[in-house]
């Protein structure tokens, strides 16, 4: 089973314990007012009997001594009633537990009144559109969105594309500290709208590689995550991973047993094949030719196949060129596929310490 599979049968099987609760707590809750309003157990059992005589009658079949022991003393008179007066019956008690309903607060029977976890779907986990096709309820998306962020590796935190962190971002321009002619917060509040349409675009002629630079500390992974988060809400499949472990998911190497290379060759098939790959702080690694290769042909497979790619580093595009070489320099540069954005102002982690 491919991690996909797994993520996808996690929630499937999240919904069905969530729809199993929600049955278990409405019986328990029927059952618990029923015991408070003996009257009504009382109406509703009534009308159990009349429909099974009015069933049975239809049929050509009488009701056998056992029920009519179960039923009681008080039900005793239906079993004799002429269908004219089971039916006259049937609508006195459909009337009367209405009432008592009503007066206690209390479900009649209707259809949704509390026993579905989805009303909307009453738990089909599907709804039918317009086109009379199924497609997946809500309630099921909001648990498999939740399934897939739990995989995808993305740090915890609040992650919202909308706008920059409040404060994050000096509001004051100064070009020969920050290297920009406009002040960082409003760099940043485009830089947010750009990545914002990155995300939200995914048709086949949308951008596929998303390169954030910038100094350290100036929020580039926060809005990498920002991406991530915007995407796992479409249910895109999302895994986060520091440029070392993608590095490494990608040599081959010898493994110790089967369960290792099995969980190697299921990182490394959902690294390649989710629908978009967050890889932080490129740069840091030890540079060796071969691995970029490697990272390159990576890159080149999930633009073609239209996955997503965003790609964190300090260095700007100029010093990767010389760091890296042309080959993957070109791939940011190729205005087609590729966006770039950078960041600028003061290092966070300095300014909180400084704060403190
Ligand atoms: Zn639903």
């Amino acid at each position: 089973m491919s991690r996909k599979e797994k993520i996808l049968s996690e929630a499937e099987n999240e919904l069905a314990r969530r729809v199993m609760d929600a049955r278990i707590s409405f019986k328990k809750r029927e059952s618990e007012k029923a015991a408070a309003n003996p009257e009504l157990a009382f109406a509703k059992a009534r009308l159990g009997y009349i429909d099974m005589c009015l069933d049975r009658r239809s049929l050509g079949m009488g009701v056998s001594a056992k029920i009519k022991e179960i039923a009681g003393e008080k039900n005793a008179q239906l079993f004799s009633l002429s269908t004219a007066e089971l039916e006259r019956e049937k609508a006195a008690q459909e009337a009367l537990i209405q009432k008592l309903s009503a007066e206690y607060g209390v479900s009649s029977g209707a259809e949704d009144d509390g026993r579905y976890y989805c009303p909307v779907c009453k738990d089909r986990g599907y709804v039918t559109d317009e086109n009379g096709i199924d497609r997946r309820c809500t309630c099921f998306k909001e648990i498999f969105a939740l399934k897939i962020r739990e995989a995808s590796g993305l740090p915890e935190g609040d992650f919202e594309l909308t706008a920059p962190p409040a404060g994050m971002y000096p509001e004051k321009a100064d070009k020969e500290r920050y290297g920009i002619s406009e002040s960082p917060a409003g760099n940043a509040a485009k830089m947010y709208e750009f990545a914002a349409r990155f995300a939200r675009d995914t048709g086949a002629a949308s951008k596929k590689l998303l390169f954030i630079t910038g100094p350290v500390g100036v929020g580039k992974t926060h809005l990498a995550c920002c991406v991530a988060e915007e995407a796992i809400r479409k249910c895109m499949f999302v895994v986060y991973s520091g440029i070392v472990s993608v590095l490494d998911s990608l040599q081959t190497r010898f493994f110790n047993s089967d369960e290792e290379r099995e969980a190697y060759e299921e990182k490394r098939e959902f690294t390649e094949t989710a629908d978009m790959l967050i890889i932080d702080d490129l740069g840091v690694e030890n540079v060796t030719d071969k691995r970029y290769e490697s990272l390159i042909s990576l890159i080149d497979a999930r633009s073609a196949n239209m996955l997503k790619t965003v790609i964190t580093s300090n260095y700007s595009l100029s010093e990767i060129r010389s760091i890296y070489g042309e080959r993957l320099t070109s791939r940011f540069a190729d205005r087609k596929n590729s966006m770039n954005l950078r960041l600028a102002g003061d290092d966070i982690r300095l300014l909180k310490n400084t704060v403190r």
